[in-house]
């Protein structure tokens, strides 16, 4: 157990992030903050970011930039935040957000900026066959086989299929990614930032090759 990371996440939907963030968090104690179980939390407790955002979401389409920035300012500015470190899943999802992002943590650089590549095809079958916990977000794989309804080995919330997990959205988020959020990796390789860490493996060994490529991003840094 190392205590203490600042670390960027990115990569398509369904390439392990929220897995392998979950895993990485109890590694570094340090709190997974996910933008988009952020707003999901939103929309659950009814609040206006949430009834705002559940359109957008089901629309498949990117929340604004300044309400997203505002939101995630907020959240590092916590104690467990400020202390420890994060790990950012989700955000930045723009240049725009990086940017903003560069200047809120000026004075906590963070250490390392992961890619999780995984090819879209292979996305496109994970993400049909997940299902996710309404409360805790920890996701499963369905294989046909389940118990209806489904309940949650963690937490006991029911595991249902995401609004956004059906293929016509899933197909709209992977051509928003292609469009909005490739050009975040331009940004950082060319800062020589970014480190590609290929997610096509099995989790423990993907887990391997993340803390691997964070300790080389920590020396060089
Ligand atoms: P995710 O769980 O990260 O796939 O996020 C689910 C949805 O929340 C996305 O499809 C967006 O509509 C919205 N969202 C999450 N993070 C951001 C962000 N950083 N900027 C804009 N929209 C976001």
């Amino acid at each position: 157990m190392i205590t203490g990371v600042r670390l960027i996440i990115i990569g398509r939907q369904g390439a392990g992030k929220g897995t392998q963030c979950l895993r990485m968090s109890r590694h570094y104690v340090v709190p997974h903050i996910s933008t988009g179980d952020m707003l999901r939390a939103a929309v659950r407790e009814g609040t206006e970011l949430g009834r705002m955002a559940q359109q957008v979401i089901e629309a498949g389409q990117l929340v604004g930039d300044d309400i997203m920035i505002g939101l995630v300012d907020q959240r590092l500015q916590q104690d467990d935040a400020r202390s420890r470190g994060y790990i950012l899943d989700g955000f930045p999802r723009t240049v725009t957000q990086a940017e903003a992002l560069d200047r809120i943590s000026a004075n906590r650089p963070i250490d390392a900026v992961i890619d999780i590549d995984v090819p879209r095809d292979m996305v496109i079958a994970r993400i049909s066959s997940r299902r996710t916990c309404r409360d805790c977000g920890a996701n499963y794989t369905a294989k046909g086989e389940e118990r209806s309804p489904w309940i949650c080995d963690s937490c006991g919330g029911d595991v249902v299929q995401r609004a956004d997990d059906t293929p016509d959205a899933i197909n709209q988020r992977l051509d928003l990614y292609e469009s909005q959020t490739s050009p975040l990796l331009d940004y950082y390789e060319r800062q020589g930032r970014l480190s590609v860490v290929d997610g096509s493996a099995a989790p423990d060994e993907v887990f391997a090759r993340l803390t691997s490529a964070i300790d080389a991003a920590r020396h060089r840094s």
